[in-house]
């Protein structure tokens, strides 16, 4: 058998959307507008300073960065965030990914509920950590009660949870987070909680973020990505938040001088421009509640969205009206539940065109017998 490959992976397909080269793509979640000339120009000119110094590796603790991503944490709870609680990586997938190193492996579990984000398995198989799936309820919320008995069941070292959740959109409510916390730490060694907010600058006015709840459960993990609100998923950076003793263990396993010299002076400057790559974050919440409110007044089911997409159905042949989209000049995803499709919340114009797409598919759809 060639190449030797390990058994368990054997025969499958890498993870990833179709990048397929149509004129409205609204299938990653990415943030539609790009940075400006000036935040161009900021992030080259770092950049260049960055390549001054090229032949030394890099801050191996990347401090600036961590120091910039504390300050900007900061604004999400009134407790503040020290540095020693921030951990940086290339993508919060890298950050999950070395936190299933550090506290999964063999003998040890992760557990999350379905539907959810499909990376979770793969960083519990790629570390050898068993993996377990509770389900959420119909309208994607979690039975806190039936959560909570699972995590005591099972004993996870690591339970993942998104919220906002990808593909549904659903948030967690504050009392989930702590229910499940404290069903984790009941257990010895306790379980990590890790609260995935890629999404949490998109959540509605009043929603939490979890990073509230850092001061009360030393369990609890806040993951952030610059990828989604923040407009740089080319970046490829990742963060957490948690107690500081949870970065230590993840050092151990970091590679050594993961982050790039060349990352980390692009991510600084990009972070000196947070208010205007954060600037559009409010049109597309505004933007995802039209379209959330349009998707409904056709007669659709659409999940309540705190996210930059939302998830719609159902379809009795979903792959038949992502076909017709595609055929239209319109990528969405197909992902989630049986019949559901989601869509990514892009400029006005875009979403003028998904909409449009999306009428002719309906129509042609009831037209047939
Ligand atoms: C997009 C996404 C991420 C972000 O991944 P990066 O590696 O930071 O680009 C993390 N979690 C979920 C649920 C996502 O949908």
């Amino acid at each position: 058998m060639f190449p030797p490959i390990r058994e368990e992976l054997r025969g499958l397909e890498p993870y990833g959307a179709p990048q397929l080269d149509v004129p409205v793509q609204l299938n990653t979640n990415e943030n539609p507008y790009g940075p400006s000339e000036a935040c161009v120009a900021d992030i080259a000119a770092s950049v260049a300073e960055a390549a001054r110094g090229l032949h030394r590796y890099p801050d191996r603790e990347h401090v600036a960065l961590r120091t910039a991503l504390a300050d900007y944490l900061a604004r999400d709870t009134p407790h503040g965030i020290a540095v020693e609680q921030v951990w940086a990586a290339n993508g919060s997938n890298e950050v999950m990914l070395q936190l299933l190193q550090a506290f999964g492996g063999p003998g040890r579990s992760a557990l999350s509920f379905a539907p959810t984000y499909s990376m979770y398995p793969e960083y519990a198989r790629d570390t050898s950590t068993t993996w377990v799936q509770g389900r959420r309820e119909g309208d994607f919320s979690l039975d806190l009660q039936a959560a909570a008995a699972l995590v005591r069941e099972h004993r996870p070292s690591v339970v993942l949870l998104p919220s906002p959740n990808n593909p549904t959109g659903t948030a967690l409510p504050p009392e989930a987070v702590t229910v499940l916390c404290e069903a984790a730490a009941s257990s010895e060694p306790q379980g990590l909680v890790v609260v995935d907010e890629a999404y949490g600058e998109f959540r509605r006015e009043g929603v939490p973020s979890a990073l509230e709840l850092l001061p009360v459960h030393r369990n609890l993990v806040v993951t952030r990505t610059m990828s989604k609100a923040f407009a740089a998923a080319g970046l490829r950076l990742g963060y957490l938040a948690a107690d500081p003793a949870i970065c230590d263990a993840i050092r151990v396993v970091r590679l050594p001088y993961h982050l790039s010299a060349v990352t980390q002076a692009a991510a600084l400057a990009a972070l000196r421009h947070a208010p205007e790559l954060l600037g559009k974050v409010d049109e597309l919440r505004g933007e995802r509640d039209r379209t959330v409110s349009w998707l409904r007044e056709q007669g659709l089911q659409v999940a309540d969205s705190d996210a930059n997409f939302a998830l719609f159905g159902t379809f009795a042949d979903r792959h038949a009206v992502w076909q017709d989209l595609l055929e239209r000049g319109v990528l969405v995803r197909e992902v989630g539940p049986a019949g559901w499709l989601r869509v990514s919340i892009g400029t006005p114009a875009e979403m003028a065109a998904f909409r449009q797409a999306l009428s002719d598919v309906l129509v042609r759809e009831e037209g047939q017998p």
